[in-house]
């Protein structure tokens, strides 16, 4: 790989964009420079409008089997290429790089399932209101559609759009977020490779306000996909209204789990580690909060510990490393008022709780943290940490805890743990969440139907859900 990893736009098939001033992409383990990409204005994204648009027709009249095909082929490539992609996904965001990998076979199994679940877009015949009346139902990829997405999944956050678009005809443009460019230019490199047709995707590097009040004022772009903070998708769903874009929102979360006292707390412990430790907790769906029932709390709250205070924090290119830096200073900072605020309201730090920040480098680490004694008028237990700290609080009745795991605006992911069925099914069903993790720390797949409700959006990604995001029905009333 090249030590600097300088990439201009990529629009109609053409790399451009070599006169703008750069966004420089540095390494948040080490402050390294690594890299830059254009920050362009609103000329690229109408040359992008333009690009996607003339590459509509052609592709969404192909054969679902062609698209195939081209799809399979991108798949192969960004597996054959998933050592150089994760370290650039390392360099650039922080995770370790075992995580990296593990994204970067999550990001192209959205290639590979859609690459099949288009060949399954079917319509549907009704029977008419007359004897010679039939109905017709078909459904047809929405247009051009553009995407905005953030950088804790420099790659997945891609793909869970680009998968579905493309199989279901779509044209594709994204602007990738400033943090984390360079993983998307490497997956526009090897679509170049792979031989999806010029103007099918395109990715504009720039001033986010301009991106994206250019794509939604422009009426050939039909679709809107944002994966981001609930601020932001607020601010897009106002501005999609001038010309009612249809929009898929994946927001913020502030994900409960409740751990019943007959949990096998082995498998907790197993589950909760992956669910808020990596990506250092900055992942839309982290355990962000923990009620454990009385009689396992004490416990709970002793194996956590111990199984926190084995991780090791660092530089996620060296071995062993489990846990990486924050993205940011803005990051670390949050991390920090969470945890001070919690321990002046009478919370007990069992271990971590502290941060080395290098303001010369700009490099921002937090020990993973665990915080017993937690209760609801903490900032921690009522907002998104976006960190590797788990506060944990203690509850006596089943009712009592999904009402505090459902007393938030937000409504993305949850988890609970019981081995008892009846129980299980009740919770599961009380819980106000898109994602209910039942003894599962783990829940995302390609096959599953990944989202939100309440102030977390709303649109799906993965399934037989996801594809429709990317699809219009139309009902064809014929008399024979
Ligand atoms: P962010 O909203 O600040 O940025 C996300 C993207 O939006 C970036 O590309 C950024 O450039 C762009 N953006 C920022 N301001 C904009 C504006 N005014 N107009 C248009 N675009 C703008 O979010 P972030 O800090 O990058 O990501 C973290 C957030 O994303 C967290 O809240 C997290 O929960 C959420 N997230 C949600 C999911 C999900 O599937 N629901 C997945 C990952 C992350």
């Amino acid at each position: 790989m090249a030590e600097q990893l300088d990439y201009l736009n990529y629009i109609n098939g053409e790399w451009v964009g070599d006169s703008y001033k750069k966004i420089k992409v540095f390494n948040p383990a080490t402050g390294e420079y690594i890299g830059s990409v254009p920050d362009a204005d609103e000329e690229h994204a109408k040359q992008a409008i333009e690009a996607a648009s003339q590459a509509l027709p052609k592709w969404s009249k192909k054969s679902a089997a062609d698209r195939s095909d081209v799809l399979r082929k991108y798949f192969d490539l960004i597996m054959t290429h998933e050592n150089e992609i994760a370290e650039i996904m390392t360099k650039e965001n922080g995770k370790p790089l075992k995580e990296s990998k593990g994204e970067v076979q999550y990001a192209a199994s959205f290639i590979e399932w859609y690459a099949e679940e288009g060949k399954r877009i079917y319509g549907r015949m009704i029977p008419g209101k007359r004897e010679n009346h039939r109905i017709k139902v078909i459904k047809q990829s929405v247009g051009v559609v553009a995407a905005i997405t953030p950088w804790n999944f420099p790659a997945a956050m891609i793909t869970r759009k680009l998968g579905p678009a493309l199989a279901a005809g779509c044209t594709f443009i994204v602007k990738p977020p400033e943090e984390t460019p360079l993983t998307c230019m490497k997956l526009a490199e090897l679509a170049e490779e792979a031989g999806i047709p010029k103007g099918v995707i395109n990715v504009v590097n720039g001033n986010p306000e301009k991106f994206s009040e250019t794509v939604m004022s422009d009426m050939r772009v039909r679709k809107l996909t944002f994966t981001g903070s609930t601020p932001v998708g607020k601010l897009l769903m106002k501005q999609g209204a001038e010309q009612v874009m249809k929009l898929s929102l994946e927001l913020g979360g502030h994900a409960p789990v409740i751990v019943c006292d007959d949990a096998d707390l082995d498998q907790t412990v197993e589950m909760l580690m992956a669910a808020k430790f990596r990506n250092s907790g900055q992942t839309c769906i982290a355990a962000n909060r923990v009620y454990a029932q009385s009689g396992i709390y004490d416990e709970l709250v002793r194996r956590m510990t111990a199984e926190v205070e084995k991780l090791n924090v660092g530089n996620g290119l060296e071995d062993g490393i489990d846990v990486g830096p924050l993205i940011n200073k803005e990051g670390f900072e949050k991390v920090g008022r969470h945890v001070q605020d919690a321990q002046e309201k009478g919370a007990r730090v069992t271990t971590g709780g502290e941060g080395q920040a290098n303001t010369e480098k700009d490099t921002y680490f937090y020990m993973p943290t665990i915080i017993a004694d937690s209760n609801h008028d903490m900032i921690i237990m009522n907002e998104e940490t976006f960190g590797p700290i788990l506060p944990i609080a203690k509850y006596d009745y089943d009712n009592e805890a999904v009402k505090a795991a459902n007393d938030t605006p937000f409504g993305l992911a949850a988890y609970f743990f019981t081995q008892n069925v009846s129980r299980g099914t009740r919770i599961s069903e009380g819980l106000e969440y898109g994602i209910v993790g039942w003894n599962d720390g783990i829940p995302s797949a390609a096959q599953a139907p990944f989202g939100g409700i309440k102030q977390s959006g709303f649109g799906r990604e993965g399934g037989q859900e996801g594809i429709e995001e990317y699809l219009e029905v139309k009902y064809i009333s014929l008399s024979v």
